[in-house]
C-alpha cells in the first residue's frame, strides 16, 4: 500500500471526513484491521482564509507548497489538497513536490462522465463558483458547468464559512441548498457537484432530484484506489 499525503485543515471539519473515509475504504478493500497509510498535515485555516479574502493567492500557494513539501519528506507517495477552493493554487503546489497531486476537479469530472452526464451545477465557495480555475478544469473534460445566480451563490458561500467550516449544520441551510439545487436543475443541470469539501456534511442524494457528486468522497476513493492499485 502506498502512503496518501493530505494537505488539510481547510477546514478541519472536512479533513476529519477525509481521514475517516480513507480508513473506512481501506478496511472495506482489505478487511480485518487494515487501515490507510497516510500523512495528514493540517494548516491554521484562519491564515488561509485571510489570504483568500485579501486575494493573496501567490502567498497562499507558497504556504501550501511548504506544507506539501513536508508531507512528501515524511514519506507520502501521492498528494491530496483537501479543498476545492485552494485548487486555485494546485499548479504551484504540484510544482513544489515530486509526487503526483490528485486534482479534485479531475477526479470529480471523471465521476460525472462515468455517470454519463454532460451538464452539471456547481456548488462551492464564491471563489470556486465565480472564478475560472475550477469551472475551466471541469469544462476541459467536456462538461458544461452551471452556477447559481448571485443571491444563491452568496448564500451557498456564507453557509460554508459561517456554518459548515465551524461544524454547524442547520436544517434551514439544508432547505436553502435544496432550493438552490432545484433552481440549477430547472436551468438544465443533470447532476450537481458538491464542490466544496464541507457541503456533503449538509446535503446528499436525498436532497437532490438529480445525482450529486460529493467531492470529498470522490477524492478519497481516487486516493485509496491509487494507494492500493498503483499503476506501473
Ligand atoms: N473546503 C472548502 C472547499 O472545498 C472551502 C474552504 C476553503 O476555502 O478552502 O472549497
Amino acid at each position: 500500500m502506498r502512503t496518501i499525503g493530505m494537505v488539510g485543515g481547510m477546514s478541519w471539519e472536512s479533513s476529519a471526513v477525509y481521514y475517516r473515509l480513507a480508513n473506512e475504504l481501506v478496511r472495506e478493500r482489505l478487511g480485518g484491521l487494515h487501515s490507510a497509510r497516510l500523512l495528514l498535515a493540517s494548516v491554521d485555516f484562519a491564515e488561509v482564509e485571510r489570504l483568500q479574502v485579501a486575494g493573496e493567492w501567490e502567498r497562499a500557494g507558497e504556504l501550501l507548497a511548504e506544507v506539501a513539501r513536508g508531507v512528501e519528506a515524511g514519506g507520502a507517495d501521492l498528494l491530496l489538497l483537501c479543498t476545492n477552493t485552494m485548487h486555485k493554487v494546485a499548479d504551484q503546489v504540484q510544482a513544489a513536490v515530486g509526487i503526483p497531486l490528485l486534482h479534485l476537479a479531475d477526479t470529480t469530472a471523471a465521476a460525472v462522465r462515468a455517470a454519463g452526464l454532460g451538464t452539471v451545477g456547481l456548488l462551492g465557495t464564491a471563489f470556486t463558483m465565480e472564478q475560472d480555475f475550477y469551472r475551466d478544469r471541469l469544462a476541459s473534460h467536456g462538461l458544461r458547468v452551471l452556477v447559481p445566480d448571485a443571491a444563491d451563490r452568496a448564500e451557498v458561500h456564507r453557509v460554508v464559512y459561517d456554518e459548515l467550516c465551524l461544524g454547524v449544520v442547520r436544517p434551514e441551510s439544508r432547505e436553502a441548498y435544496r432550493g438552490v439545487i432545484e433552481r440549477l436543475v430547472a436551468a438544465g443541470a443533470q447532476g450537481v457537484v458538491l464542490g466544496c469539501t464541507e457541503i456533503e456534511l449538509l446535503v446528499g442524494e436525498g436532497d437532490s432530484p438529480v445525482p450529486v457528486f460529493p467531492t470529498t468522497r470522490l477524492h478519497v476513493e481516487a486516493a485509496v484506489t491509487a494507494a492500493l492499485d498503483p499503476v506501473g
